[in-house]
């Protein structure tokens, strides 16, 4: 596993080590199974960015991917928690990043 060999879990305090790995397990499985050897377009789930969610924030776009329109634009999301709250308050997502 790539990770190991990165952070050599010798050289540092267990604990540390801990939080890391935690981080690690805590990103993946909020996000569900994200493969890295998928060929599908990511896009930003602007929800997810707007709540400092990086280890969610790109989501692979396919035809089940949670969606949205607005303003003319399609946003994707995570999950459909995150396109939920979206469409309770879209501008308070993409005001943030947008530059109109
Ligand atoms: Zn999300």
């Amino acid at each position: 596993m790539r990770l190991y060999f990165s952070f050599p879990l010798n050289i540092m305090p267990r604990h540390i080590a801990l939080i890391i790995l935690w981080s690690f397990l805590l990103a993946v499985a909020g996000c569900g199974a994200m493969s890295t050897k998928d060929s599908r377009p990511i896009a930003e789930d602007p929800v997810c960015v707007y709540n400092g969610d990086l280890g969610c924030s790109r989501v692979r776009v396919d035809e089940r991917t949670p969606r949205a329109l607005y303003k003319g634009k399609p946003y994707y999301f995570c999950t459909e928690e995150c396109r939920d709250a979206f469409m309770k308050d879209p501008a308070k997502y993409v005001g943030k990043s947008s530059g109109d």
